[in-house]
């Protein structure tokens, strides 16, 4: 969980974060986050700055207007039907404003990061899953009730991979850092011939990208494989939405080109050239501050018109 202030012009200052523990159980993260939330409303005062209010992004299906969350992943056990906003308002003393974390980057990456300037856009962030947001004629497609833009359960293959959320072949579980970490891991378990396998605990996204930087063609194979299939997932999104540029963030965007190289290959393989020539593929600019800029983003629209 990161914590940010955020200027009315959406930019970040003093940026904290500390690990989410979603294990302990709602109670427990919402008692978190209203630390996070005094701690940096006491450095605001501190800087003789005013906080309007809390921006919050959070996984999940959100319903801003009502500030619960819909649904959201076993991962965050307590949070399906939530009613975030109240809780944390009435926990942390301040007014809150609750969005989907996918679509908050998507906010950031627009109005202050690799979309800025750009009315059509499609934010993806490869995280522990995966998530996003889209951006059309400058605005955020909400959807209905919030539930717009869950682009890691598009299919890349009918019958593919199962999914949590019950579908089959979703990105999420071929590209996102946890689907990277898992092949990497069933490799070394098979024992694969690769650097990975000197590692002493379980293998992570990152380990994978700094062995393929090193050279190791086990873990470039994998992120070359994670970055075909969000190509196609990519094809599915361009075909969709006819987005100008994809920002691609997360943790895993930290491999830059040994996963976009393929994605961009896919995307020219499979989009009449016309098209393809018309979107751009990015990576993130603000990292893991989109989120928190958009989220802030969100707040000032909300609380001061
Ligand atoms: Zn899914």
């Amino acid at each position: 969980m990161a914590v940010g202030l955020v200027s009315r012009s959406g930019e970040v200052s003093v940026l904290d974060a500390v690990p989410t523990l979603a294990a302990d159980g709602a109670e427990v993260v919402i008692e978190r986050l209203a630390v996070l939330v005094r701690e940096a409303a006491g450095v605001a005062r501190n800087l003789a700055r005013d906080v309007v209010g809390v921006g919050l992004a959070t996984p999940g299906i959100v319903d801003s207007r009502a500030g619960t969350v819909r649904y959201a992943t076993p991962a965050l056990p307590g949070w399906t039907g939530l009613a975030l906003g109240r809780r944390l308002a009435e926990a942390a003393g301040l007014a809150v404003v609750v969005h989907n974390d996918g679509h908050a980057a998507a906010v950031g990456e627009s109005a202050v990061g690799a979309a800025a300037g750009v009315p059509d856009a499609v934010v993806v962030v490869l995280g522990t899953g995966i998530g996003g947001g889209i951006i059309a004629g400058g605005r955020l497609v909400r959807g209905h009730l919030g539930g717009a833009g869950r682009i890691g359960h598009l299919s890349v293959d009918a019958g593919g991979r199962p999914c949590w959320c019950g579908a089959r072949g979703c990105i999420e579980q071929y590209a996102s850092g946890s689907a990277v970490a898992r092949e990497a891991q069933a490799a070394v378990d098979r024992g694969a011939p690769t650097t990975l396998r000197a590692l002493s605990g379980p293998v992570s996204a990152a380990d994978v990208v700094q062995a393929a930087r090193g050279g190791d063609a086990l873990a470039v194979g994998l992120l070359s494989e994670a970055g075909r299939f969000l190509g196609a997932a990519l094809v599915s999104l361009v075909n969709l939405v006819s987005p100008q540029v994809v920002v691609v963030g997360g943790g895993l965007a930290d491999a830059g080109a040994l996963l976009l190289d393929a994605a961009d290959a896919v995307l020219s393989e499979r989009l009449p050239p016309a098209i393809r020539t018309s979107v751009e593929v990015r990576l993130s600019s603000l990292g893991h501050r989109a989120a928190v800029a958009g989220a802030g983003l969100l707040a000032w629209g909300r609380l001061v018109e």
